[in-house]
């Protein structure tokens, strides 16, 4: 089965970010579809339905990129997906990371200069001295 299934594969462009992508904007339009049947947009069109056909048109994109033999277009088009969306991840990721710096580091800002200061949690009451300006002051980390 899995021997058939490379088989089939070969030569086709498989997934990629793109893919990963549109997977879950599919499931998004999904559970999307579900909660929304009973809207009704101008009266007639139920927003589910909308919803519905959204996520079939991209599973169906979704599968065509992947069994696709045209690589080179498909990787093109995942460049240009990265390309267009390299701010927004940029964002995300580093909303990521403050997250976790939050976790192991609290932020002190110094009452004089108003340095941000970066201390490790959990070391009880300490002087913290700022780097900028010199000034010392108290806190518990
Ligand atoms: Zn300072």
């Amino acid at each position: 089965m899995r021997e058939k299934w490379n088989q089939f594969m070969q030569g086709r462009y498989g997934y990629d970010d793109l893919s990963r992508f549109l997977m879950k904007v599919f499931i998004a339009a999904i559970i999307l579809s579900l909660f929304t049947g009973r809207i009704y947009i101008a009266g007639v069109f139920s927003l589910g339905r909308v919803f519905y056909w959204i996520a079939l048109i991209l599973i169906v994109y979704s599968y065509f990129r992947m069994f696709s033999k045209n690589i080179y277009k498909r990787s093109q088009e995942n460049l240009r997906f990265l390309e267009k969306t390299r701010n927004i991840r940029n964002f995300f990721s580093t909303q990521q990371n403050l997250m976790k710096q939050r976790k192991k580091y609290h932020i002190y800002t110094c009452p004089d200069c108003k340095q941000k200061i970066r201390i490790p949690r959990g070391k009880g009451k300490i002087e913290i001295r700022c780097p900028k300006c010199g000034r010392t002051f108290i806190k518990r980390s």
